[in-house]
């Protein structure tokens, strides 16, 4: 997606001004915090909705959910997101495939009525030689010219079926490049642009059950941003996820991938990796170029802070899943919190 289009879809979904939107998200994240959920963009958007009240059905569900669940389950969000927040995307896509439907009926009367007059031409032809073998001479000139017109027609009835198989392609061209754009789309996180949990954890799956040997997993979560997000507000704090979301992208060796894994925290799958030093060394230089990101006032030079983050490292053993993995790096990641912060474990 361009980011102009993002940008577009960014404001049907969320039309208000910048006041108004603080004064929707004033109201739901102490909703958020009395209910315990995680603040994750999809929670985000769902209580922000919640809070605008425009989708009473969306309103009701939330109710019954935070009723019934002591914790707000990650497959109702994920539901709900799909059936009150992106539903106008998806209605897009179906408006895509209806499109596409739609050129290749085009197509297909395109092409019949193309059969249709080469049949006419046959049928001319077959009479004018019908009537050639009639004493002739003196209608020739005139089955001549039937003769020319039926084939004139038939060669203008060609040129106007490749014109409109030519624009028919371009057409399909146009919607394949926009479903790749949005299947990539789907796999990416949104604000930080490196593939969203989901992915991340069926890619994992993936490759740990390809060839767990050489599969290392670094997890990294910034430090204390919480503090950031209250002394600097939620933008920039944004904007400090997508910064370390760059960072992430630009670094990775042939065959990485990087992960959003929740809030604040990001994850590296490296593959071909003999053994932990080399893991750990990666993650060292990751953690001196998230330090020396410099945070800087939007269009100025004026430095703010800085921010750290702390990281966990594990390699892959036979009999890992991502589930094991995952415990281990996160383990890791809780000594190098515990250490002091802004260390890799
Ligand atoms: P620690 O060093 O122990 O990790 O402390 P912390 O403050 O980073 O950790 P904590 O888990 O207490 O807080 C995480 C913070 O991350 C709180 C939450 O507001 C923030 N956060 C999570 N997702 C987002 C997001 O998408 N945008 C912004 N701006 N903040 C986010
Ligand atoms: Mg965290
Ligand atoms: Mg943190």
């Amino acid at each position: 997606m361009s980011q102009s289009e993002t940008h577009a879809t960014a404001l049907t979904l969320y039309p208000e001004d910048s006041r108004e939107a603080v004064a929707l998200l004033k109201q739901a994240v102490p909703l958020m915090v009395r209910h315990n959920i995680p603040p994750n963009p999809v929670h985000y958007a769902l209580w922000y909705t919640y809070s605008k009240g425009q989708e009473p059905e969306l309103n009701r569900h939330l109710d019954r959910v935070v009723k019934d669940f002591d914790c707000f389950p990650p497959e109702s969000a994920a539901k709900l997101f799909r059936d009150y927040i992106i539903r106008h995307e998806l209605e897009d896509a179906r408006a895509g495939q209806q499109q596409a439907i739609n050129l290749v009926d085009d197509m297909e009367r395109d092409v019949s009525q193309s059969m249709k007059s080469n049949l006419n031409f046959q049928t001319s032809l077959g009479q004018c030689m019908e009537m050639l073998e009639e004493p002739v001479n003196e209608r020739l000139p005139t089955i001549l010219s039937e003769l020319q017109q039926s084939t004139q027609l038939m060669q203008d009835q060609q040129e106007l079926f490749l014109s409109q198989l030519h624009s028919a392609q371009n057409e399909i061209k146009s919607l394949r490049d926009k479903l790749e754009r949005a299947q990539l789309a789907a796999t990416l996180d949104g604000l930080t642009k490196v593939l969203n949990r989901a992915t991340f954890t069926r890619l994992l799956e993936h490759a740990l059950s390809n060839a767990p040997h050489g599969v290392a997993l670094v997890m990294l979560d910034i430090d204390h941003f919480k503090q950031f997000n209250d002394q600097y507000g939620h933008p920039l704090g944004d904007r400090v996820l997508e910064h370390v979301g760059q960072v992430l992208r630009n670094s990775l060796p042939p065959e990485a991938l990087a992960a959003r894994y929740g809030g604040e925290e990001f994850c590296v799958i490296l593959q071909n990796c003999p053994d932990i030093t080399n893991v750990h060394t990666f993650a060292e230089q990751l953690r001196l170029k998230i330090q020396s990101l410099r945070i800087k006032a939007r269009g100025t030079d004026e430095v703010l802070d800085t921010v750290t983050a702390s990281f966990g490292v594990a390699l892959a053993k036979t009999g890992d899943n991502v589930e094991s993995l995952l415990t281990r790096a996160d383990d890791a990641l809780y000594r190098a919190k515990r250490n002091g912060r802004n260390r890799v474990s």
